[in-house]
């Protein structure tokens, strides 16, 4: 065995780099930053934060697309701002509408290079009776390779920046018709939600996640709850409470398996850090209470994972843990080796947990036509074949 195979890496090492366009777009920046950037281009330190708030305001309220639509900034700085800024979003490449009202937006995002393959994300708007849902991505691809996700099979990798994250809520509402001014029967907001459950793992993006949920969650912008902000993660324990105490955002655990021998198979990392650490992790999560649950999701694969068993040493595990599980249909794609369970083995499954005192929702898949359902994000353009995969496999599994 060569040596490259006796110490294989559990993450994708090679990280893309992000170029920043000529004339960078002001979505991302904080409010300092803002401020920092007025000052680069001549404005006065006294009334940087106040220009910097008006920015603020027509960016994240009223989503401006055009600095011309800032009437109560005047016309030279309008100009300057133009001549040096920009308010630009990523670019929409696609959007494909699910027969059940979900959206998918594919968003094609920098890549520095003209000649190399364009970096691309999936975005995905789920509405239901009492919400709209946004799931954004974190990366281009995933750093990590777990075997039922098709993320897990991109090799491109590249971070995003916090603009490109907040970016996608902005195409959203921008698509959707969903900023302030909107002109809808009741008025209610479409986009009540937002999910870190699409490309990658967030918190291998610590410091742009962060940023992008502080703006998120800013209280004079776009300003959705904390309450109403989930990240998920496949487990890096060591940035669970910093993510916490830094935004306050709710948490959701990608847990899948109950016994370290079969969640090393299915989430790689948990090499590095076992279920047991996760969960001290999750006991001591900022602010999880009964009323600020953590949600363990748990994927339904059939004669893996789904026995009753499994099943008793959940609800055992999560004891003394303020918890939701969310049980999801695997959802299979072209070279998966896994099936989902059976509906009635699904049933079983959760009847124990709720019996046990769980809320345990079945996800429903949404967007299945369009291929928007979980797990199922992953760009076109860059597809591992079967013996890429199964060699990258085989290196996770003797790590
Ligand atoms: N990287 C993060 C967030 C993105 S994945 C994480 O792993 O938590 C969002 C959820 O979809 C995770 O729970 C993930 O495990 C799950 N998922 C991935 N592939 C899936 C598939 N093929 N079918 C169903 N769920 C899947
Ligand atoms: Fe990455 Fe999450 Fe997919 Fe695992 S499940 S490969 S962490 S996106």
């Amino acid at each position: 065995m060569s040596v490259a195979l006796q110490n294989p890496p559990l993450e994708k090492v090679a990280l893309e780099t992000y170029v920043a366009p000529a004339k960078p777009s002001l979505i991302g920046f904080s409010r300092a930053e803002l401020a920092e950037r007025l000052g680069s281009i001549g404005v006065p330190d006294k009334q940087r934060k106040m220009r910097a708030q008006q920015l603020w305001h027509w960016m994240y309220v009223r989503g401006a697309q055009d600095f011309e639509e800032m009437t109560n900034v005047s016309k030279d700085m309008r100009t300057q701002l133009a001549e040096h800024f920009t308010l630009a979003r990523p670019e929409v490449v696609a959007e494909q509408i699910s027969s059940d009202g979900t959206r998918k937006w594919l968003l094609r995002l920098p890549s520095g290079h003209a000649a190399e393959r364009p970096h691309e994300v999936e975005c995905v708007y789920i509405p239901e009776t009492d919400r709209g849902t946004l799931c954004v991505s974190s990366q281009v691809g995933c750093t990590l390779n777990c075997s039922f996700c098709h993320t897990g099979t991109q090799r491109l990798v590249r971070n995003l920046t916090a603009g490109e994250i907040v970016g996608q809520v902005m195409v959203a509402r921008d698509r959707l018709n969903d900023w302030i001014d909107r002109e809808t029967p009741n008025g209610n907001r479409l986009v009540t939600n937002v999910v870190l459950m699409g490309m990658g793992e967030p918190l291998y993006n610590f410091d742009a996640v962060r940023d992008a949920l502080l703006i998120i969650t800013d209280g004079e912008g776009i300003a959705l709850s904390r309450r109403r902000v989930t990240l998920s993660t496949s487990g890096v324990v060591p940035n669970i409470a910093r993510m916490g105490e830094a935004t306050g955002v709710m948490l959701a655990i990608s847990l899948h398996a109950v016994r370290d021998e079969l969640r090393d198979e299915l989430v790689p990392l948990n090499r590095k850090y076992p279920i047991k650490d996760l969960l001290d992790a999750c006991r001591t999560y900022p602010g999880s209470s009964n009323a600020r649950r953590i949600t363990f999701e748990y994927v339904m694969l059939k004669g893996v994972n789904d026995s009753l068993d499994d099943a008793k040493l959940l609800v055992k595990l999560l004891k003394g843990i303020p918890a939701k599980i969310n049980l999801i249909p695997f959802n299979p794609w072209p070279g998966s080796q896994y099936e989902c369970s059976d509906w009635e083995q699904i049933e079983k499954f959760s009847e124990y947990i709720f019996n046990a005192g769980y809320s345990s929702p079945v996800r429903t898949p949404r967007g299945r036509d369009i291929l928007a359902a979980c797990g199922q994000l992953k760009s076109e353009t860059e597809k591992l074949s079967v013996r890429e995969r199964d060699a990258l496999r085989a290196m996770a599994m003797t790590d």
